[in-house]
């Protein structure tokens, strides 16, 4: 079983990336962004309560991401292994995933960053905001809001990986093809 963190800041092409690695690798593909949008969706009170958050480029809290993650993880019990995007965004997310999968005879294999400059970012989110119809991807004060938690409270999670010997970096700039290419080439080593 194999289970690995997919990091970036917003707009790096995580979820992209994760549609083909969660493909070739059979990983069960957990975007906790994504489960928190599909809450929105259906109105739920996770939902209400995830979207006063989100809409202001606020991380969720993290007792709350929490809990949904690992009921998400749950849910999955033949999984041959996770590819987790979006999660985990704090020190104390990185230590209950690890507590957690300890408590199932699991860890973390690696963790691979998506890298890329915020300025190509900035621009790359903008324009996925005409379609994806994403509050948080419309409004520039929003984005920057992003990149503030992500530098703030998910860059530190980095040095917690390479301290255990689990970090991995992957230049995020190039094709959608280019990207997948980088990647496979590291994930083909785990
Ligand atoms: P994403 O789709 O990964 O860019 O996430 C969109 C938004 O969902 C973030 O800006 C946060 O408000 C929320 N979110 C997603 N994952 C997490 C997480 N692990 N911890 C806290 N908030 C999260």
């Amino acid at each position: 079983m194999i289970n690995i963190v997919l990091f970036g800041k917003p707009g790096a092409g995580k979820g992209t990336q994760a549609e083909f690695l969660k493909e070739k690798y059979n990983l069960t593909h957990l975007s906790t962004g994504d489960i928190f949008r599909f809450n929105i969706k259906n109105d739920t009170d996770l939902g209400k309560l995830a979207k006063t958050y989100m809409d202001k480029g606020d991380l969720v809290p993290d007792e709350v991401t929490i809990q949904m993650l690992q009921s998400e993880v749950d849910k999955n019990p033949q999984s041959a292994g996770f590819l987790f995007d979006g999660f985990p965004r704090t020190l104390a997310q990185a230590d209950a995933l690890d507590q957690f999968l300890a408590s199932k005879g699991q860890s973390i294999t690696a963790t691979v960053a998506l890298e890329a400059d915020d300025n190509i970012l900035v621009a790359r989110l903008l324009e996925r905001g005409k379609t994806s119809g994403r509050p948080d991807d419309q409004d520039e004060e929003k984005i920057r809001n992003r990149y503030d938690e992500y530098n703030q409270k998910t860059a530190q999670l980095m040095d917690y990986y390479k301290a255990q010997g689990k970090f991995h970096a992957v230049d995020g700039i190039g094709t959608i093809a280019e990207v997948t290419e980088r990647l496979t080439a590291v994930f083909d080593t785990f």
